[in-house]
């Protein structure tokens, strides 16, 4: 049994004091069952969130690391750092660090790795661009991020990883992909995983869709065999819509 996550995507937005109303509230609103819920603030919401926690109703995670665990890296934060704020979980290749910060596969692998050897659990996000799909490369595109992302880790360091197939096209745009779309697209996924690591492994990992989910489509797309859960970004900001999210199987 995979149990199936929610989770929510920040990016730069909520001060930490608006951070911690958001979870305070959302925690108020979850019932005693649910899926794994993750919050992915920005750094500096971490430590107001984590004060909001007394269970393990919901994790936070950080949506970047720097790979190298200290030294002459202005600006950047280490895996340890973030770990030792309470982290449990790290994005890692979400597409606007791919695109804006010109991270690629390599850079991401480094980072998966740093993640592990910190006891942060990696959620990798892989995806094809508009361009790419309208060029029939989608597949080639997930099976290049998925094996450059994970070279030379063993199943064994995989054994919390998380995968998020999100369409480049579909985030942030209000444009989801059909739950058959999603499903394809996970399920690919799934099967080079398989061959990768086996079918043991490739049954356990939990693999998300992303990509303008809602509380509308939400069902739909949780419907489908391959997709084990969600990140969302636009509609986790509020706990209205976010609450709806977690609560998608009512
Ligand atoms: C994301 O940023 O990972 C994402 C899926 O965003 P949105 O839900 O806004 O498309």
């Amino acid at each position: 049994m995979r149990r199936p996550i929610i989770a929510g995507n920040h990016k730069m937005n909520l001060l930490p004091s608006q951070g911690a109303k958001f979870i305070k509230e959302l925690i108020s609103q979850m019932d005693n069952e649910h899926p794994e819920v993750i919050i992915f603030p920005p750094y500096t919401s971490i430590v107001a969130m984590k004060n909001e926690i007394d269970q393990k109703a919901v994790e936070i995670g950080a949506q970047n690391i720097y790979y190298e665990e200290s030294g002459a890296y202005t600006g950047e934060v280490a895996a340890n750092m973030v770990f030792e704020l309470g982290c449990t979980w790290v994005l890692c290749g979400h597409s606007e660090r791919r695109e804006i910060f010109k991270e690629d596969s390599h850079m991401v692998n480094k980072k998966i790795k740093a993640a592990i050897r910190n006891n942060l659990k990696p959620m990798l996000c892989v995806g094809e661009s508009l361009e790419q799909r309208e060029q029939n490369q989608t597949k080639e595109v997930l099976e290049e991020q998925l094996k450059e992302s994970l070279k030379y880790l063993s199943s064994q360091e995989l054994k919390d990883l998380v995968v998020a197939y999100e369409p480049v096209w579909a985030i942030g745009t209000g444009k989801t992909a059909t739950p058959q779309d999603a499903q394809a697209g996970v399920a690919f996924i799934r099967e080079k995983l398989s061959e990768i690591y086996g079918e043991s492994m490739a049954k356990k990992v939990r693999i998300l869709y992303g990509g303008s989910v809602n509380p509308e489509n939400v069902k739909n797309l949780m419907s489908q065999n391959d997709i084990d859960g969600a990140l969302i970004g636009g509609a986790s900001l509020k706990v209205d819509s976010f609450i709806k999210l977690v609560k998608y199987h009512e």
